[in-house]
């Protein structure tokens, strides 16, 4: 038996100290290989994973000495937490370490778009020096229309409203006097008529069955003409297909996108386009952000392997008795 099973490349300062403290098999390619994963788990106390492992039903049932799923990350797609649940497993993560680092580069994208600054870079690399096709905006006195008013969405408010920017959210689960509001200066609105008074829409929802193709044909054909979409929520909640029908009819200036449908995507058509900037999920991805998440995991595995209480948990603190 082992403490701990890490299927995937987790490492920093509180790693390290938790492999010191407890007998880890620090095995980062795991995650490729179901079989040799079910066959590791069967042995260990605890796992932690980032988002490349898929932690099944059929992986937990296996693993009968587990009492710790740890993902060190926000979202739990890839752990069966009803069955971990079942099982007694204590399942925990870290949903709001990376919440800055998230907003942050929510912020970075608006910017970009406004300048069309990987454009403009690519073009000055290729020799270029054309400064009138990178005329771009400026923030202040645009609308940002806010699309999810939870804690990423109320970090870009903040930062947002240091640009001058007027701030309109739809959130269906703050009320529209909601006293979190005024505050942040923000004004509630119906998701339609956010669309159509946005210059750029920022997404900022969970995926869930309500919010899955949520920026559909119908809601791109509402946003005001030539205004500009980021999303760096869940992919699957912008359906790409009409996301690139809106901007090849010029309907949409621009979009960024840090998430995507297919992880890794296909090269497609909003490859192609120069109005589009890309990056590959790098939300989560700063120095900052992955220290506390590795510590928050790593943390919770501790407390549960000395027989504590975990603090990140999803669903209960403690291990329970296996039925
Ligand atoms: P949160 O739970 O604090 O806030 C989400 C908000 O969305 C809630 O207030 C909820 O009421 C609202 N909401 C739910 N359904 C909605 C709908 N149909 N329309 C409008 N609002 C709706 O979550 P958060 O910490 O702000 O994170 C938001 C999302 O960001 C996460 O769910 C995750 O998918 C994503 N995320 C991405 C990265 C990345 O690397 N790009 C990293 C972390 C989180």
């Amino acid at each position: 038996m082992m403490d701990v099973l890490i299927t995937e490349n987790i490492t920093g300062a509180p790693m390290d100290a938790l492999r010191r403290d407890f007998d880890a098999a620090f095995e980062p390619e795991l995650w490729r290989d179901p079989a040799k994963l079910k066959q590791a788990a069967a042995e260990a106390r605890a796992i932690i994973v980032r988002n490349q492992t898929q932690v099944t039903a059929e992986i937990l049932a296996a693993a009968d000495k587990l009492q710790i799923v740890a993902r060190a990350g926000a979202g739990l797609d890839n752990v069966d937490t009803e069955a971990a649940t079942g099982a007694g497993v204590v399942v925990s993560y870290a949903p709001h370490e990376n919440s800055l680092s998230v907003a942050e580069l929510a912020i970075g994208l608006m910017l970009g778009l406004a300048r069309k600054l990987p454009a403009a870079d690519a073009d000055t690399r290729g020799g270029g020096w054309d400064r009138r096709t990178y005329t771009g905006f400026e923030l202040s006195g645009k609308t940002l229309g806010i699309v999810g008013f939870g804690r990423i969405g109320r970090m870009v408010a903040e930062r947002a409203a240091v640009f001058g920017m007027r701030l309109v959210t739809h959130d269906p689960f703050v009320e529209p006097d909601s006293e979190v509001l005024a505050p942040l200066g923000a004004t509630w609105l119906e998701l339609d008529d956010l669309l159509a008074e946005s210059d750029l829409v920022t997404v900022h929802v969970p995926l869930t069955k309500g919010t899955a193709g949520l920026i559909n044909d119908d809601r791109l054909r509402r946003m005001k003409p030539g205004a500009q979409l980021i999303n760096t929520s869940r992919g699957e909640i912008v359906d790409e297909e009409a996301l690139a029908r809106a901007l090849e009819s010029g309907r949409l200036a621009g979009a960024a996108l840090d998430v995507r449908q297919c992880e890794p995507p296909q090269r497609g058509a909003l490859e192609q386009m120069p109005t589009v900037i890309l990056t590959p999920h790098i939300g989560a991805f700063t120095t900052e952000a992955q220290e506390r998440v590795v510590a928050a995991v790593c943390r919770d595995v501790a407390a549960v392997l000395r027989g504590d209480a975990a603090q990140g948990y999803f669903n209960f603190p403690t291990p329970k008795a296996k039925n």
